[in-house]
């Protein structure tokens, strides 16, 4: 393997994309025997696998995505680690995988942070470091069970702002494909319904979508999730709405945004919300760690296209929501008690 380690002077941080840099460190720690390793940095990018994993056959995979935010004092923060650190351990709960202890968890993700300062994005650029912990099943099985080793690992990348220019609206659509099952894994953030995602969401890109609408599996009639991020919609008369379902991930984002928009008296609610009902509502969005917000221009939906907001400009409601939360994220708001995580560099 030839190594493909970068320095911080080849990065342009106003203009990063979303792609994987191998930065020096990683964080390592595995499960054997019924216990975890200590954990400790890696310089190494690859992970020897076994060829009989669980983790390559039966799709023992989880994972997570947050972010390390470079605030205007210079120091650094976490953004709720302990949400993912919990999710982390439902997904292996589902999957019948080893649970990480999440303090370990939150402890390894500032290791990785302060091995890998000197890439954490300046303020103001709007790039942030892009932190990937995730789990697989390790070492030889062949009969369908569950992995007795498993190796955790966080890795992180910079990457760029998601948007270069001010929160442009996107067109998506409806199709036939489902992302999960009621009672399947869609609650888990689990490699397997990543791959069942890929060839509805190509057709989509291939048709000019920026991604597709998920439907609820038994009715097709019930917004699930748009892509990998969670769907709002705020009504005529500013309440705020998202999909209640047993089959959406619970993202970090959302239950923040529920939060805010609570603060800002907008009514939040998780409810059904149905592909037949969209004039209900005034604006429309989409909701994860990679954007914050990206906000929905319109929905396709067996060949009808219905505009919300607008098709090229951001509504208001959605600019207000956006903004808090990003000002709190990169610290330049106080936001609710343990939101923020402090990670000390020397
Ligand atoms: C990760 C993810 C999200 C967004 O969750 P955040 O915690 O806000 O980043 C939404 N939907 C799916 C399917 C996801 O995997």
């Amino acid at each position: 393997m030839t190594s493909a380690k970068v320095k911080p002077e080849d990065f342009d941080w106003n203009d990063l994309g979303f792609a994987y840099h191998e930065l020096p460190y990683r964080y390592r720690a595995y499960y054997k025997d019924g216990k975890w390793s200590a954990g400790a940095l890696e310089t190494s990018a690859t992970i020897p696998v076994h060829e009989a994993a669980t983790g390559l056959h039966y799709g023992q995979q989880i994972f997570e995505g947050l972010k390390a935010y470079r605030r205007p004092d210079g120091g650094v923060n976490l953004f709720r680690p302990d949400m993912n650190a919990a999710r982390l351990n439902r997904s292996a709960k589902r999957l019948m995988m080893a649970e990480f202890p999440e303090e370990q968890f939150v402890e390894a993700l500032k290791q990785v942070v302060q091995a890998n300062a000197d890439f954490i994005p300046p303020y103001g650029s709007g790039a942030t470091l892009y932190l990937r912990p995730f789990m697989i099943g390790q070492g030889p099985v062949v009969g369908v069970h569950p992995a007795s080793e498993y190796v955790f690992t966080i890795f992180a990348t910079p990457v760029g702002a998601y948007y270069k220019g001010g929160l442009t609206p996107t067109a998506y659509v409806t199709n036939e494909y489902d992302r999960a099952a009621h009672g399947g894994t869609g609650q888990a953030k689990a490699g397997g319904n990543y791959a069942a995602s890929m060839l509805p969401g190509h057709e989509a890109h291939k048709a000019g979508y920026s991604d597709v609408v998920y439907l609820d599996p038994r009715l097709h009639e019930f917004i699930e999730e748009l892509g990998s991020a969670n769907f709002f919609g705020i009504t005529k008369d500013g309440q705020f709405k998202t999909p209640k379902s047993p089959s959406i991930l619970p993202s970090v984002t959302k239950y923040s945004l529920l939060a805010l928009a609570e603060e800002f008296g907008m009514q939040p609610e998780e409810t059904a919300i149905s592909i037949n009902d969209l004039d209900e509502f005034a604006e429309a969005g989409a909701m994860g760690t990679a954007a914050v917000i990206s906000p929905v221009g319109s929905i396709t939906h067996n060949g009808d296209k219905h505009v919300f907001y607008s098709e090229t400009e951001v509504g208001p409601q959605t600019q207000k929501l956006y903004d808090r939360l990003v000002s709190i994220q990169f610290g330049e708001q106080e936001g609710p008690e343990g939101w923020t995580v402090d990670v000390p560099l020397d």
